[in-house]
């Protein structure tokens, strides 16, 4: 039987971010640069499929948020892929190849938002930043919170929704969406389309980033809200968040009277339909993942990806693989295997020499084609039907 738990070795990717001192909802934190994996961390959780990554109860200053998911598409088990819906209208419906080449030309911002490829091994064009100065938000690194238009929206709808139930909430946390550009975001394996975003949760006792949250600290109501807005609201693909937290928010959405087979849907999935849109993910008790589908901007993507590989404005993807160091590794031998270089991996683990201690799990970024449609390139990018609760408009 399939789980829809992500082993944590293939999860353990600290998550980054954007430090904050604990418990200080302002100022905002500083964007400071993420630190290598650290090893006792990833020893741990290398060491057991099932087993939960440390995580402080409270996050001390130095603390990354953790992230974070390997692909975890809907479509990578095709068995429980639910049904597509018929792709919807396009703003480049009715566009020539020409036209599009000459936009691409002359203005390429005409063209909206492109999510390409994949979420651990894409870029972003066009992308759209998430308001520095709204008050509804603290943003922990503002330069990395791009996305496509319908991440962005989805956001702000969202958090809008949850201030007309709740006037006067505090601001929410956001943590990583992408870098302006997409492309890989340390210390994460995703983010890397603008179509993924660590969100912070609601808490009863003052907002924060990045802090553990319990049955005593996590504000239900106002968390349940912005998770069901995002959901109702957008294409939500999946949510990761540690199980015990789960747990809370599906007893508060039961208790406020939420319809119970769509509640189910959302929590176990539907079995031979769909999987559940919420999973657990070692590390994800401090933070929210959400994953959108963007079919725009994807389905833009498709459309402009010839155009952008004739014009050779498609870089290689870079993606992430995990390697847990054994007694004789040395950084020779890993680039060699995976075929990188030994400036790669030192860059990327910001290591200071070449000495490689056994049991630490390193990240080997590895380079890859250019990204591909996210999609067949000769079929318009579906998604699945919204989830919605019956009495939802
Ligand atoms: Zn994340």
């Amino acid at each position: 039987m399939r789980r829809w738990v992500v082993p944590a070795a293939a999860a353990l990717v600290l998550s980054c971010g954007p430090r904050s001192p604990a418990a200080a909802p302002s100022p905002p934190p500083s964007a400071a640069p993420c630190p290598a994996v650290p090893p006792a961390a990833a020893a741990v959780a290398a060491r057991s499929d099932e087993a939960a990554a440390p995580e402080p109860a409270a996050a001390p200053a130095d603390a990354e948020p953790h992230d974070d998911v390997d692909d975890l598409e809907a479509d990578d088990d095709p068995a429980a892929a639910p049904a597509a819906a018929a792709p919807a209208a396009h703003p480049l419906d009715g566009w020539s190849d020409e036209r599009i080449a000459a936009a691409l030309a002359s203005d390429p911002a005409s063209l909206g938002a492109m999510s390409l490829g994949r979420p651990n091994a894409g870029a972003l064009r066009n992308g759209v930043q998430l308001p520095r100065d709204d008050p509804r938000l603290t943003l922990a690194d503002p330069a990395r919170t791009w996305g496509t238009g319908e991440t962005i929206a989805a956001l702000l709808l969202a958090v809008g929704e949850v201030h007309r139930q709740y006037p006067g909430a505090p601001p929410l946390h956001v943590g990583h969406v992408s870098a302006r550009e997409g492309g890989p975001l340390r210390p994460h394996k995703s983010h890397q389309s603008g179509r993924d975003v660590d969100l912070g949760f609601y808490y009863v006792d003052g907002s924060r980033w990045y802090s553990r949250a319990t049955a005593e600290n996590l504000d239900r109501a106002r968390t349940w809200a912005l998770l069901r807005a995002l959901i109702v609201g957008s294409d939500v693909e999946l949510v990761l968040v540690d199980h015990s937290i789960q747990r809370l928010l599906e007893q508060h959405a039961r208790e406020s009277g939420e319809d119970s087979a769509w509640i189910e849907d959302l929590f176990r999935g539907t079995p031979g339909v769909r999987p559940p849109l919420f999973r657990h993910v070692a590390g994800h008790a401090g933070h929210l993942h959400v994953r959108f589908y963007s079919p725009e901007a994807r389905e833009t993507a498709r459309r402009v990806t010839p155009h952008l590989r004739r014009a050779g404005a498609l870089p290689p993807t870079r993606h992430v693989v995990l390697h847990r160091a054994r007694a004789g590794d040395t950084l020779q031998r890993l680039a060699k295997r995976y075929g990188t270089t030994m400036a790669a991996i030192r860059g990327e683990n910001r290591l200071r020499g070449a000495k490689l201690v056994a049991g630490h799990t390193y990240r080997i970024p590895r380079d890859g084609p250019p990204p591909a449609p996210d999609a067949a390139p000769d079929r318009p990018v579906r998604v699945p039907p919204r989830r919605t609760p019956p009495s939802a408009p």
